[in-house]
């Protein structure tokens, strides 16, 4: 292990960082505790043969070209956009709102000045915006607010739109068009044969070692690598020092429906108001496959259970700064990822942090 570096995590940000450090030369070993690679966007196949994302749907989108290209080296592309209807008031609406969801939630047929009219008269605006809430309001006021994101964003997060920082509702744009998309980006697509294919061919290479159901924790007092990459809980790695960050959690819950082709018209509908679960995802919609049955996931936020998300408010940012404090002292570790770096990010985010990671890390490590 002297001369290797261990990589804690086999999601994207330690598979990325493994292969750009063995690429480079170097002998990596990289661990998860999980019985699989590619962390949460982990896929496989249901008991009847569809693709399934076991931790959540996962949708690639990104604008970086970059980021892009390099994914692109260990798998080819299937073109998706992703769209997600609202069940609000009884109705399917779409969501990021549009034209569309006005016109219909109202009765109205507004053209698209006509929306951003409507918008302005029922803005609140803000003087500055620190919250969620500030967020929501100052874009569509307070009666778009209750129907499509208050109630979601209590059973999600388990606190007020007031409670959480701008980005979290920031994620979601306004719109006065007909644009349905749930994203915008310059790339939209899904991995051809999977994200676990993409994974296993990201960390095919002779200078890379797998191994799995490995808990850092039972292994770190015996290990003595040459440098360190840590994708795991950063308040884990710190021993709780300074007090548990907040993660919050999901139980999932798949289900094979084989007596009907097709659930829904869209990828995911969201259920703001209604249920316990937020939102539930079909996935042939995401793969593109095709089989007479079909396979979906229903998402029950939980307090407790595996980090999925980090929390964005101030206090949880102060209490991530400190351990940030910490870890910057630690010149033989690296620590890079969404748990790690308690960041809300999406996937090409996280790639693209790997990515300039790896360029410290060779950096430090030049003969
Ligand atoms: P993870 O994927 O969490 O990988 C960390 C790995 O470290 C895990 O496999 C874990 O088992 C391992 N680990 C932790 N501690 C230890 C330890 N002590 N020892 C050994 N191993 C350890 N992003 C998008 O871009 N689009 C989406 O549509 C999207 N949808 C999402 C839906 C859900 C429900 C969730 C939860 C996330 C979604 N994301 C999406 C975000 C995406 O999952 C993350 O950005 C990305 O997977 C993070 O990669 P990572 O490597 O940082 O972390
Ligand atoms: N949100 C909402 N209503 C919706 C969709 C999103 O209130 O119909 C809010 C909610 O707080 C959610 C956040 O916007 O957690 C981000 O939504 P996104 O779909 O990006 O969440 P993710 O896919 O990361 O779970």
């Amino acid at each position: 292990m002297k001369n290797s570096i261990l990589i804690v995590g086999a999601g994207f940000a330690g598979s990325v960082m493994a292969r750009e450090l063995a690429d480079a030369g170097h002998q990596v070993m990289i661990i998860d505790k999980r019985p699989h690679i590619g962390g949460n966007a982990y896929d496989t196949l249901d008991a009847q043969g569809i693709r399934i994302h076991p931790y959540g749907p996962h949708i690639f989108h990104t604008n970086s070209e970059k980021v892009f290209q390099w994914l692109s080296r260990f798998t080819e592309w299937r073109p998706y956009e992703h769209r997600v209807l609202a069940q609000v008031d009884g109705e399917l609406l779409p969501i990021p709102i549009n034209r569309s969801t006005i016109n219909r939630l109202y009765g109205l047929d507004l053209d698209e000045a006509g929306v951003a009219a409507y918008l302005d008269k029922v803005r609140i605006p803000k003087e500055s915006i620190k919250t969620s809430e500030d967020v929501v309001l100052s874009s569509v006021g307070a009666d778009l607010c209750d129907k499509f994101f208050r109630g979601y964003t209590r059973k999600q997060w388990g606190l007020d739109l007031s409670e959480l920082s701008a980005g979290v509702a920031a994620r979601i744009p306004t719109r006065t068009n007909d644009d349905d998309r749930y994203f915008t980006d310059t790339f939209q697509a899904m991995p051809a044969l999977g994200y676990t294919k993409m994974f296993e061919r990201i960390l095919d290479h002779p200078h890379i070692q797998v191994q799995l159901q490995t808990d850092y924790a039972q292994i770190r007092s015996q290990v003595q690598p040459k440098h360190t990459v840590y994708s795991g809980p950063i308040d884990a790695y710190f021993d709780y020092q300074f007090g548990k960050l907040p993660y919050r959690s999901l139980r999932f819950e798949h289900e094979h429906l084989s007596n009907t082709e097709w659930l829904q018209s869209v990828g995911t509908i969201n259920y703001p108001n209604d249920h316990a679960y937020t939102r539930i995802t079909e996935f042939k919609h995401l793969t593109g496959e095709n089989h007479s049955g079909t396979s979906i996931v229903r998402e029950y936020p939980e307090a407790e259970g595996d980090p999925y998300y980090p929390v964005p408010r101030p206090e949880n940012e102060e209490r991530y700064q400190r351990y940030k404090a910490l870890f910057e002292t630690e010149s033989d570790v690296t620590f890079v990822g969404r748990l790690a770096q308690y960041r809300y990010y999406n996937m090409d985010q996280v790639v693209a942090a790997a990515l300039k990671s790896a360029e410290h890390v060779k950096e430090k490590l030049k003969p």
